[in-house]
């Protein structure tokens, strides 16, 4: 057994000068976290799958149908780089314990979490949200677990969880967009996930749809994320608040165009609001001229949309629709069914362990 220390070295730390660690110690009661096992599983082959995220890490065992058989919900101690690496060895090696002492056969771990990660190499680069970079994520969880392990980001995650239960089942080439604080994306391509040279392919939000457009999150102009994202949808939503104030997005914020959000316009458009109503038309059309070049780009046989925004997806679908059909070459986009994701909610453990299933060669036949 090695010491707690013995990756020291092989990483850094970032942030701890400048943000308070969170004071969160990993303590057994902490570990514990909500968790609950399907009984009757003796036996059952399962993957690990875990959602590394900046509050909280979801951890499951998945079987090879898609079920839960067991899930928990841990705090994350994500701004404080030596509690993570501690809470994230100790979590992975309870749960696998956990799985075998009641019987389940544990075949593979897969780890999703937001951020930039070479997935070949098994790397958390860097995360928004994790003070950890260059994490050598893959490498600490195949030490504690001697399981095969893969290591992905979110959207990534997400599109192959949408591939293992929702829209894309049996779909081998599908473009996944996530909409939600950015967008992110996941590409199939002849049934294996897209990954590229290093394994950072599929950043689709940073496609430059307008180079004049606003600032991005990345440092660029005019990227699909900073037009489609849901931060999108509440910022066009407060430029067009701001010039039409009796909107009822104006009063839905107490007045703070500041505070509208890619919610609030949505449940204005329900109530008939004609400001909000052309603020969603504005995004949609943004959202359909990136999906027209990514369509270009891959030939899918299919795009879905996931990630929050999706949820209010019945009120843009037909227009994103729309907008694909004029601006897109005819022989390449008509026929292309555009949908919503049909795993909203659970991507996080779901696709995680999808990952792991598909790092395995697939579960195996029902
Ligand atoms: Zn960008």
């Amino acid at each position: 057994m090695e010491s707690e220390d013995s990756h020291k070295g092989d990483y850094e730390f970032v942030g701890m000068a400048l943000q308070p660690a969170i004071s969160i110690t990993v303590s057994q009661e902490n570990l514990k976290g909500g968790g609950k096992m399907v009984s009757g599983t003796t036996n059952r082959e399962c993957v690990l799958g875990m959602d590394l995220g900046g509050t909280k890490i979801a951890v499951a065992a998945v079987d090879a149908s898609g079920e839960i058989l067991s899930e928990g919900n841990f705090p994350s101690p994500s701004q404080d780089g030596e509690e993570m690496v501690k809470t994230f060895k100790a979590l992975i090696g309870q749960e696998c314990g956990k799985y075998l002492e009641s019987g389940l056969r544990v075949r593979a771990v897969g780890i999703a979490a937001a951020g930039y990660i070479l997935q070949k190499e098994g790397i958390l680069m860097e995360a928004p949200n994790i003070a950890w970079r260059n994490a050598p994520l893959r490498k600490i969880a195949a030490e504690v677990t001697g399981l095969p392990v893969v290591l992905d980001n979110d959207a990534n995650g997400a599109a192959a969880g949408e591939r293992f239960v929702g829209a894309t089942r049996g779909v081998d080439n599908s473009v996944y967009l996530t909409l939600g604080t950015g967008v992110g994306g996941g590409v199939y391509v002849d049934g294996k996930l897209l990954r590229g040279h290093r394994g950072m392919a599929g950043e689709l939000g940073h496609i430059v749809i307008d180079p004049n457009g606003p600032l991005c999150g990345c440092g660029n102009r005019g990227c699909l994320e900073a037009f489609a994202s849901g931060t999108a949808l509440g910022n066009e939503g407060a430029g067009l608040a701001r010039k039409n104030p009796d909107t009822v997005l104006l009063r839905m914020a107490d007045g703070d165009p500041e505070a509208i959000d890619g919610r609030m316009v949505a449940e204005a458009v329900r109530q008939g609001d004609s400001v909000a109503l052309r603020v969603l038309k504005i995004w949609s059309g943004h959202l359909g001229l990136g999906i027209v070049s990514l369509i270009h780009i891959f030939d899918p046989e299919m795009v879905v949309l996931g990630g929050g925004v999706s949820n209010s997806g019945d009120l843009f679908i037909d227009d994103v629709r729309r907008t694909v059909s004029q601006r897109g070459i005819p022989a390449l986009v008509e026929g292309i069914p555009i949908v919503l994701s049909e795993s909203r909610g659970e991507a996080g453990v779901i696709g995680a362990a999808a990952l792991a299933w598909e790092e395995i060669g697939g579960p195996p036949p029902a």
